[in-house]
């Protein structure tokens, strides 16, 4: 953040700010390819796979992955494990023959009990569903599929093997830095030409081709995007980050597991380590137990509004002292209030 606010008045002493240089000077160019570098050693990204800076978000994916990846009248299959796969389905189904292979909102249904298609392009999962809290463990598909991740909610979080997918998305928001742009590991030989009729912004080739240039950027989200990622490598890259969450969110579940008040609808495998979910038995008690929260510094906490309850997440930014602040505060209110 003190960077930031450094390179808002005056970029490396150029006396320009970090937001008023052109996408297209050295400077921002320069901006731009360590930021994709850096992402490529924490990911270990191959030569194989394009990086991309995109806008629209990790919803524009759910029509930019069809659109590249199948052409009408082919099937395409999807994992659905919650909301962000249901809006993933839903825009697929305007777009080509969606095959859903399993559906479960509190769990991820075993591999091997999946109704698989014989001919589908590609098989769409969401790593990690960000409002029910619903997360995969693994990744034991194996068969030859195009694997395709919305890991907007997780990437970074956790050790991913890059060479099992054909493509991955995020949106930045969550463990990259601001909104507003959204990153595309795809393998080069899924980027076809673009098409008769499908527009040109859609398809992964002109962006790359154009260095996720083919239209001004959101420079400034990609700068920060940068600094992040500079950031997670100094304190131990994606490995230390998968520690951490795991370290976070076994704190919350431990009291979640011991307590008679709060409790979780997602089964014990598939709890996320980002994002930690739960309810209180008496439902009369949720308002007060914001309240209190909020008078202990304890803010952002409140359960999606369609599902309720809270939520508490853990992304890259959030610290072990934030985390015992909670876990204090949860056991108090337990003991005294509830
Ligand atoms: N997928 C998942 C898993 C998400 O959590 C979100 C946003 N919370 C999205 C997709 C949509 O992202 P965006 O708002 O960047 O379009």
């Amino acid at each position: 953040m003190l960077e930031v606010q450094r390179d808002l008045l005056d970029y490396q002493g150029s006396g320009t700010s970090v937001v008023e240089i052109s996408h297209r000077s050295p400077a921002f160019m320069d901006i731009a390819q360590r930021a994709e570098a850096s992402l490529r050693r924490l990911l270990n990204v191959s030569e194989d796979y394009l990086v991309l800076f995109l806008q629209g978000g990790a919803t524009l994916q759910f029509a930019m992955v069809p659109l590249n990846l199948s052409v009408q009248g082919e099937t395409v299959e999807y994992l659905d494990t919650g909301l962000w796969s249901q809006k993933a389905i839903s825009e697929a189904s305007y777009l080509r023959n969606v095959h859903v292979v399993a559906s479960s909102t509190d769990s991820v249904p075993d591999a091997s009990t999946w109704d698989r298609s014989s001919n589908s392009q590609y098989l769409h999962i969401t790593s990690n569903e960000t409002i029910s809290g619903v997360q995969i463990p693994d990744y034991p598909l194996d068969d030859g599929v195009t694997l395709v991740a919305d890991m907007t909610s997780d990437i970074l979080t956790r050790h991913l093997d890059i060479d099992k997918f054909g493509l991955v998305y995020a949106g930045t928001q969550k463990n990259m830095g601001p909104s507003g742009v959204s990153i595309v590991i795809v393998r080069k030989d899924l980027c076809r030409e673009p098409r008769q009729g499908e527009p040109l912004y859609l398809n992964y080739r002109i962006h790359a081709e154009n260095d996720s240039m083919y239209n001004t950027p959101n420079t400034f989200a990609w700068y920060v995007s940068g600094l992040v990622f500079d950031w997670l490598l100094y304190e131990g890259g994606v490995a230390e980050m998968q520690r951490r969450c795991e370290e976070k969110s076994r704190k919350i579940y431990r009291v979640i597991n011991d307590s008679s008040l709060y409790f979780s609808t997602v089964e014990p495998a598939f709890r996320s380590k980002v994002n930690v979910t739960f309810s209180i038995r008496d439902e009369s008690l949720t308002d007060k137990f914001l309240t209190k929260a909020a008078e202990a510094n304890i803010v952002n906490i409140k359960g999606h509004r369609k599902v309720g309850g809270f939520r508490v997440s853990l992304y890259n930014g959030v610290t072990i002292e934030a985390v015992d602040a909670l876990v204090d505060f949860m056991e108090t209110f337990e003991r005294e209030i509830a």
